[in-house]
């Protein structure tokens, strides 16, 4: 083969996705606390660009090991992670937790589990029974159509220890306390607290500079997971997706779900149906408009407002 067709052959390797590597792109590392770090996903839906990669996994480090929380979408982007944390300690993963069964957060779990069997995997039991009954087969294949094929390989795993019997983790001079909201983002949804870093995973309770999807969620739950999460008073809170930051940015997710379902219901009071309510809501929301996926998001919001308010209203 010529230089030529070398280079040729080279560069249909970089753009064709179906000659995907097997790891996603690097991306930084961000320490948040004096032993907790998280790699900021970028903003937006898994597509090829991303390659899938899209949340924010993070890690603990404590003295018998690391704790890490929804290791990404994929086997691939569950290397990358594994890779970024090599980076940082040779300490083994003890622990996974997974804030809730959206694929995007926890179908990194089978790079764990290949690396570190005897890593213990966690999340809430209605997470696990989720997942066991299709949901990780449709994130599988979500995932693989959204980026062309680059995540094929990926696998489900599963895990099998419930935070509800947990309550409570105890290891390597670390505490981590779990909270789960009722009905809020997902219905399989677990906070964690970790104690000593006053840190808090959100999960997808809270995003931060980009609109979480509704379709599985309740208004009225989600607001009182932004409130369990605002009372524990921590320094630092990670987002599902988007960047970290103090407790302001649970009061400005909270004001977004707030004032979009309680203009819903005054308008909905008044007689408007959902798409008549739109601009003037929209009109309220001005502080969120430039949020990844605002304009995708927000009038399909409405509808969902609209939905729970008839089923409280019986
Ligand atoms: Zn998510």
């Amino acid at each position: 083969m010529n230089f030529r067709l070398l280079s040729l052959f080279f560069l249909v390797l970089a753009v064709n996705p179906a000659f995907a590597a097997d790891i996603v792109r690097d991306y930084p590392v961000d320490q948040i606390a004096p032993n907790t770090f998280v790699i900021h996903g970028p903003l937006g839906y898994p597509a090829v660009d991303n390659q899938g990669f899209m949340n924010n996994p993070g890690f603990i480090i404590t003295d018998s090991g690391v704790v890490l929380i929804d290791p990404g979408s994929s086997v691939q982007a569950g290397r990358m992670v594994l890779k970024q944390i090599g980076s940082i300690t040779d300490k083994p993963i003890t622990h996974v937790i997974n804030t809730h069964v959206h694929g995007d957060h926890w179908l990194g779990n089978q790079a764990v589990a290949e690396a570190y069997p005897e890593a213990v995997l966690m999340a809430h039991p209605d997470m696990i029974r989720r997942a066991h009954a299709g949901a990780a087969e449709e994130w599988i294949s979500l995932m693989t159509r959204a980026t062309d094929g680059f995540t094929e390989g990926t696998r489900a795993v599963i895990p099998t220890k419930s935070t509800s019997e947990i309550g409570t983790l105890e290891t390597g001079g670390m505490t981590f306390r779990f909270h789960a909201p009722e009905r809020a983002h997902s219905g399989t949804d677990v906070m964690i607290e970790v104690v000593q870093e006053s840190v808090v995973f959100l999960g997808d309770n809270v995003t931060h500079k980009r609109i979480a999807r509704m379709d599985d969620a309740s208004f009225k739950g989600s607001i009182a997971a932004c409130e369990i999460a605002a009372g524990l008073s921590a320094n630092r809170y990670v987002p599902g997706h988007g960047p970290t930051g103090d407790a302001s940015i649970v009061a400005e997710f909270q004001r977004y779900l707030t004032t979009l379902y309680n203009e819903a219901a005054r308008l909905y009071e008044e007689g408007l149906s959902d798409f008549e309510m739109k601009p003037e809501i929209v009109q309220k929301l001005e502080a969120y408009a430039d949020w990844v996926n605002f304009e995708d998001q927000v009038g399909r919001h409405i509808s969902l407002a609209v939905l729970e308010l008839e089923r409280n209203s019986f």
